[in-house]
């Protein structure tokens, strides 16, 4: 079974902390020891593990893939949105966190983080909880 729950983005580009959600989710289902997969179903954001105390961490990393990927550029997509397209794929759309004792096995300063690069927009999260 694949759990899901939605993220409303508000910002062209931002990191969205989703621990909550996540955490919440693996509680409500009742694993106690596996693994949590997590799945963007989207092809201009993604999913990160980083920091979750000094919030300028999330601008840098913001800032230095806007760096890496040029809002301009001789790009061919008649969409208009090939950076957020780009750093979809640098990024990645999943992740995979252990869970021991219900609770996500997380460093003491990493958050979940939705990277929206195409927003603001409706956004959902896919989980698939496996006990092991
Ligand atoms: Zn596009």
């Amino acid at each position: 079974m694949v759990h899901k729950f939605k993220v409303k983005t508000s910002g062209r580009s931002e990191m969205a902390d989703i621990t909550r959600e996540v955490q919440g989710l693996v509680r409500e289902h009742g694993l106690e020891s596996g693994v949590c997969h997590l799945f963007v179903p989207h092809t201009t954001c993604g999913l990160a593990i980083n920091e979750n105390a000094d919030p300028d961490v999330k601008s840098d990393i913001l800032d230095a893939l806007d760096l890496a990927v040029p809002e301009s550029s001789a790009y061919r997509h008649s969409e208009g949105n090939s950076p957020a397209h780009i750093k979809s794929v640098l990024v990645g759309p999943s992740l995979t966190v252990f869970v021991e004792e219900g609770g996500l096995q997380l460093g003491t300063w990493q958050g979940i983080y939705l990277c929206e690069y195409d927003g603001p927009r409706n956004r959902e999260v896919w989980l698939k909880l496996i006990k092991g």
